[in-house]
């Protein structure tokens, strides 16, 4: 019993949270920027901040997580950390040579009120940033938001310093992917090329955080959107973001700045949010939907109606981001689950609306986001009244063990299982492998838990 002392009564509390369902802002940061080719993530603050987000990030992915800071002492922590800065981009360039550092607050640097802009031109003036090579940036402050606010923080830093327009539209559509895996990614554009569409995805983690062992090792692997792509997204004829939370901002900042119009839609998990960005894509990149994608969906919808009795009823509680949960929501209602308790910890009001539209039919569910809705008021309403699945990350192990409740791992961080990295929860075919994972997870459950007599060989 790790978590025997949660009672189901809830006491109201303004100034505390027990277990977020969230993390801080420079993980997001420090997770999109390896989405561009050739990048470093640099971490503005003390050395403990980046030690942490760098273990989080590679206890999820089981990759090295290369990431510089300015290693704060006592006395920038009370003069500024300009001077360790400008001596940090000095030394990146010269020992570890990356195309560009992308360079992130923590909540000390943004404390003291350090002004990158200014400490950056600085090092460009003394002739620290090489010909060629560039130092970009975007305040991270993690006493407010999550580490989604960071994730589309730094998107929007790829806008601000990359994109530009030369008044030559190209034929391709901007895909601003918001916080999935690596997977997730690489089946969104085997999808678009499937769709003869083209594309430019960003930020892009496919082939820099799911590479293979070659015996040799790279700092920089060969994947990550790249400069002149990034560059080319001022061209395109249109955008379309993957998620509100993460790629609206930046989405945006680039209609403002290049005059791309843009959509966004959900991140395409489960079979009607895949459906919105097929025809998203296929709408603005004028091209047909294809017969191979049509069959993946119609494999899907066979394998739902199937086993739709496993599903029918059965109440799910669940946690993480809202632009993953709000389609993962509506696939469970697709397949006649009950999502009846959903918390996130990143605060915004579009997911508050976004649930109360979803859950219309559903009136027992409750749901919550921002600081007080957290993993243990989630265990809180479970112990009111059970479910019969929780799906979330590694965090959420703890109440399925004491409640002995069947758990489907997604989200980040995912600490102890493999797999997220190699199976996408993307398109109709991450959504048939999210469909297997939750039916095989039932189906356990009842094996284990079912009287002897009772064991059924067909199931
Ligand atoms: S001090 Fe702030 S930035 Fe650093 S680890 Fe803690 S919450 Fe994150």
């Amino acid at each position: 019993m790790l978590l025997k002392h949660t009672t189901p009564k809830e006491i109201d509390r303004k100034s505390l949270t027990i277990n977020p369902a969230k993390t801080c802002q420079p993980i997001g940061a420090m997770y999109a920027a390896f989405g561009l080719n050739g990048c470093l993530p640099h971490s503005h603050g003390s050395q403990g901040c980046c030690a942490y987000h760098r273990s989080t990030l590679t206890r999820h992915f089981k990759e090295p997580i290369v990431a510089s800071t300015s290693s704060f002492s006592e006395g920038s922590s009370v003069f500024g950390g300009s001077a360790n800065l400008v001596q940090a981009i000095d030394t990146i360039f010269n020992v570890y040579d990356p195309l560009i550092v992308a360079v992130h607050t923590t909540c000390l640097s943004e404390t003291i009120g350090d002004d990158l802009t200014q400490i950056i031109s600085k090092a460009a003036e003394e002739g620290k940033i090489p010909e060629g090579k560039m130092v970009i940036h975007c305040n991270t402050p993690s006493y407010v938001g999550s580490h989604v606010t960071g994730y589309s923080n730094q998107v929007v830093a790829f806008v601000k310093f990359f994109s530009t327009s030369t008044m030559k539209k190209r034929n391709a559509v901007n895909l601003v992917a918001g916080w999935m895996e690596p997977s997730d990614m690489r089946e969104i554009k085997r999808m678009a090329k499937e769709m003869e569409a083209r594309t430019i995805m960003f930020p892009d983690m496919t082939g820099v955080l799911d590479t293979g062992l070659t015996g040799k090792y790279t700092m920089y692997p060969h994947g990550g959107t790249t400069l002149s792509d990034m560059k080319a997204t001022g061209d395109s004829r249109f955008t379309i973001g993957l998620g509100e939370y993460c790629t609206t901002d930046a989405c945006i900042k680039l209609e403002n700045k290049c005059k791309v119009k843009f959509e966004v839609v959900d991140i395409p998990i489960g079979l009607k949010a895949t459906d919105r960005f097929v025809m998203s894509l296929s709408r603005h990149a004028n091209v047909p939907v294809p017969d191979s994608i049509t069959e993946e969906r119609s494999k899907l919808l066979d394998l739902i109606a199937d086993n739709q009795k496993y599903f029918y009823g059965k109440r799910v509680a669940l946690f993480g981001d809202p632009d993953t949960l709000v389609p993962l929501t509506e696939f469970l209602i697709s397949l006649d689950m009950k999502p009846v308790y959903i918390v996130t910890g990143t605060p915004g009001k579009g997911f508050d609306e976004r649930m109360a539209t979803l859950l219309k039919d559903i009136p027992e569910a409750k749901y919550m986001s921002g600081a007080g809705a957290d993993i243990f008021r989630l265990h809180q309403w479970i112990k009111q009244e059970g479910v019969d699945m929780l799906i979330g990350n590694t965090y959420g192990k703890y109440i399925s063990l004491d409640e002995n409740i069947p758990f489907i791992r997604f989200g980040f961080p995912i600490a102890d299982r493999a797999g997220h990295n190699y199976f996408p929860k993307t398109g109709y075919v991450g959504a048939t492998n999210l469909t297997i994972q939750i039916l095989n997870a039932l189906m356990d459950y009842q094996d284990r838990t079912c009287p002897e007599e009772k064991v059924e060989f067909q199931m």
